[in-house]
């Protein structure tokens, strides 16, 4: 039972009309909104408002949905912010690069309100599930990690990293499913204030999987963005 009365939702939509009936029904279920009528002023009032959750219009005039969503993703403090992509049923190839740069659920239109907010609740509830757990072990297929021993097992037999690569697995084990971008990589593993470029992430990515050949498959890298952890280890 999340508490919907504190949280924000910003919606990003041209059509004005969709926008009211998507807000109006938020807003019954105690939802606060907010309202973008494009992706520029979708970026501005995120960095402003800092809103819980963005549901997104991909077809949206100058930047689309598609565009706001990588440029979220690719900053730092937006990369994890839940983001609902609205698509239209012809444009789900679209739709398919949307979950690829990171969108966490997609609804396409004509939809009742009533899905939307159903899927909006269960996102939430997806993101407190995984906010509330701070395990300090975990197990990824025959991959097992243990945080506080900083140590990494796969089918019982110790795989030596190095503390970046064991960062670095660390965190795509945190969020699998997600798009992270090298630059969010970079800061979270490395820190802000180091001075390496973006390739720091790519070769260490490499040693990881010559290390732990599980992650050949597992670890896919998403065009031009980032990497990806498979949601489940591939089968052998
Ligand atoms: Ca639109």
């Amino acid at each position: 039972m999340g508490n919907s009365t504190n949280k924000k939702i910003l919606v990003v939509e041209d059509e004005p009309e969709i926008a009211q009936l998507v807000t109006h029904y938020l807003e019954k279920e105690g939802f606060r909104t907010a309202t973008a009528l494009n992706g520029f002023e979708a970026i501005k009032r995120v960095k402003e408002d800092k809103p819980d959750l963005l549901v997104l219009d991909l077809m949206l005039p100058e930047l689309d949905g598609l565009e706001v969503c990588k440029r979220l993703r690719s900053t730092l403090d937006t990369a994890m912010l839940p983001i609902i992509m609205l698509t239209a049923k012809a444009e789900e190839s679209d739709t398919i690069v949307g979950l690829e740069l990171g969108a966490d659920d997609y609804v396409t239109k004509p939809f009742s309100p009533k899905t939307l907010v159903a899927r909006i609740k269960s996102l939430f509830r997806r993101v407190e599930r995984a906010s509330d757990q701070k395990p300090t072990s975990g197990t990824y297929g025959p991959l097992a990690i243990d945080l506080t021993r900083h140590e990494v097992r796969v089918h019982g037999a110790e795989v030596l990293l190095t503390a970046k690569e064991f960062g670095l697995l660390e965190h795509l084990l945190r969020h699998p499913g997600r798009v992270l971008t090298r630059e969010v990589l970079l800061n979270e593993v490395w820190g802000y204030d180091y001075y390496g470029t973006t390739r720091t992430v790519d070769v260490h990515i490499r040693r990881l999987k010559v290390k732990v050949p599980l992650l050949n498959e597992a670890i896919v890298s998403v065009k031009t963005l980032g990497y990806k952890l498979l949601d489940h280890p591939p089968t052998p």
